[in-house]
């Protein structure tokens, strides 16, 4: 690290008014645990446990994942780890595990695969749960989740697993607290019904995006109309917002529009109270943050809910980044 952006890692991310934003890091198999955190980076939103599986050549052993999940845990701490169960299929294929589907992208991926091969889930959701043996930072997340009976279905296993740790082998564990992602558009739908049954949400903008538009995230034919800075994908997110602080759920987000510098000013306004993010985008993001106030940001959203083109909302925020730079 260059002596300058030491300085910078080390300043809070907070607007010029003193609202707090924590930014967290997106990991996987290669992270650098200390440069994330010499950054300044908050913690760890989004470990995509489905990285160390694409990696190994068959599915890797409770005992290899307790260790790989202890040392992302232990790296981390106190600072929370949101580990995310096992999220194949889709743009995620497995080697050692092909699915031949006609429509990957609405098939079988995430949470349901997982809902359907419960040895594999029960294996994870243990070895995560050993893995936090002393600590208190491990937090489970939920991928692709599109209806309550799937979120009932795994919080169940995640108690039965924590059952059996405790009276098999004598393990006092924190129960952790286990979050949904909204990916899936109609789940903005149901939040209510989400705060009944978990204590926090995460978005995935990117596979949410996908489905708000109907456009394949990996298609380059259609990548010009890929865009989170649609106005209708901002507005979900808004509402999104608003739903959850009715129902007092925390939310926060994971997906490439977290990394990106006016999306994070959005989200913020919006009340997003984290944001998850490449590593790389860090510096840049907590820069953007701290150059503003909260109140200027929530007139870049004033600005921006009510566009209708992606065009009108990249004009405006081109505009307020004239003014704010
Ligand atoms: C997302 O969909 O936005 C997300 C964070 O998950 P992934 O990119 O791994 O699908
Ligand atoms: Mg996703």
């Amino acid at each position: 690290l260059t002596e300058e952006l030491e300085v910078e890692a080390r300043k809070l991310c907070e607007t010029l008014d003193g609202h707090r934003v924590p930014l967290l890091v997106n990991t996987g198999l290669v992270e650098d645990q200390s440069r994330a955190q010499a950054l300044g980076a908050e913690g760890v939103g989004l470990y995509r446990t489905e990285v160390p599986f694409m990696m190994a050549e068959r599915f890797p052993g409770e005992q290899e994942q307790t260790r790989i999940y202890r040392e992302q845990l232990v790296a981390f701490a106190p600072f929370p780890v949101v580990m995310r169960t096992l999220d194949i299929g889709g743009d995620k294929p497995l080697p050692y595990f092909p699915i031949e589907e006609r429509n990957p992208a609405l098939g079988w991926r995430g949470i349901r695969v997982t809902l359907d091969h419960p040895e594999v889930f029960m294996a994870q959701i243990r070895a995560m749960l050993r893995a936090s043996d002393g600590l208190e930072n491990l937090r489970i997340l939920l991928p692709m989740v599109a209806s309550m009976h799937e979120v009932d279905e795994a919080r169940k296993m995640v108690m039965r697993a924590h059952e059996e740790l405790q009276s098999n082998e004598g393990l006092k564990l924190p129960m952790p607290r286990i979050g949904a992602m909204i990916e899936v558009p109609s789940m903005i739908f149901q939040v209510g019904a989400l705060s009944k049954r978990v204590d926090f949400l995460s978005v995935g903008s990117n596979d949410l995006t996908q489905y708000l538009l109907a456009v394949d995230r990996d298609n380059p034919r259609v990548a010009g109309l890929y865009n989170a800075m649609h106005p209708a994908v901002l507005r979900a997110l808004n509402d999104l917002a608003l739903k959850a602080r009715k129902y007092q759920l925390p939310v926060s987000l994971c997906g490439e529009l977290a990394g990106d510098p006016a999306g994070a000013l959005l989200l913020m306004a919006m009340g997003y109270q984290g944001l998850s993010m490449n590593l790389s985008s860090l510096p840049r993001v907590k820069a953007a943050i701290r150059r503003v106030t909260l109140a200027q940001a929530k007139q870049l959203l004033v600005a921006v809910l009510p566009c209708e083109t992606t065009q009108e909302v990249e004009d405006a925020v081109a505009a307020f980044s004239r003014e704010h730079d």
